[in-house]
């Protein structure tokens, strides 16, 4: 589920098991990597209609009786899940610059209007109510821009930087998605007109929030591989 591209893609990265699970040595061994052709008459795909993401579309994919050539597999049998593995850390970090971005985009807004909007001869920005919510927003996202960055440093010198991936979308998820909520409070009634953009920058920043992992997730990940603490499943 949650297949991007699949209504339009004529290829599709396909991550098989082909050692049984009993056969295998850990569940995350035996599974093989493939790049093959989206052959319709074998794969159907619906597309979920959704709150945002309307850049991209989104499908359920369904394979049934689809033969992969062995020719279309990268690297070696049994390691597909260590080669997807490479591609989540920059995922994690590009996402949460995303919601970095989102969230700058949606201060930006707020404060602009904090400052012209005035009511009883006096901009709503003047108000300690209205500033300091902006004000915690803007502190975050920086706050989550650096263990982003750190986690990007870190992935671009070719150093281990799961830790810091996680983090970094969790933070950045999270700033992201106060001040985009922030930014509709300030406008008020008018945070929920399209006019003002707010409204869609908070349904984008959603996706950023949950994808490509949850903020829950990834707490489990910091609790069980970085402080050591007993798994809880
Ligand atoms: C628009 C969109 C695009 C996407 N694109 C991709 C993509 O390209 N590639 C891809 O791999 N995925 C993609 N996803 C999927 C996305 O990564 C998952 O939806 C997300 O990781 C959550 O998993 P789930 O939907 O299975 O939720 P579930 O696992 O069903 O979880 C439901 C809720 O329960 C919580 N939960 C689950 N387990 C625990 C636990 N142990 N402790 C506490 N809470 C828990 C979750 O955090 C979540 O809040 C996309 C999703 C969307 C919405």
């Amino acid at each position: 589920v949650w297949i991007s591209t699949a209504q339009v893609a004529h290829k599709m990265l396909v991550l098989a098991r082909t050692t049984p699970l009993e056969e295998s040595a850990k569940p995350t061994l035996g599974m093989s990597l493939f790049y093959t052709d989206l052959d319709r008459s074998k794969v159907e795909v619906r597309e979920i209609g959704k709150m945002g993401r309307k850049c991209v579309d989104s499908n359920q994919v369904f394979i049934d009786g689809l033969r992969v050539p062995v020719e279309d597999r990268i690297g070696e049998e049994g390691r597909g899940f260590e080669y997807i593995l490479h591609g989540l850390n920059p995922e994690r970090i590009l996402i949460a610059a995303e919601a970095i971005g989102l969230g700058r985009a949606a201060l930006a807004r707020a404060t602009r209007y904090a400052k012209e909007r005035v009511v009883f001869d006096r901009p709503i920005g003047q108000n300690q109510a209205i500033q300091h919510p902006l004000a915690k927003n803007w502190m975050e996202l920086e706050a989550a821009n650096l263990m982003v960055m750190k986690a990007a440093t870190l992935y671009d010198a070719g150093k281990p930087c799961g830790a810091e991936a996680n983090a970094g979308k969790y933070l950045a998820g999270e700033a992201g998605f106060n001040a985009c909520q922030q930014a509709v409070m300030t406008h008020g009634g008018y945070g929920y007109a399209r006019e003002y953009h707010v409204e869609r920058y908070l349904r984008e920043v959603m996706i950023s929030r949950i994808a490509p992992v949850s903020p829950q997730l990834v707490l489990c990940f910091i609790a069980e591989r970085v402080l050591g603490l007993p798994k809880s499943y």
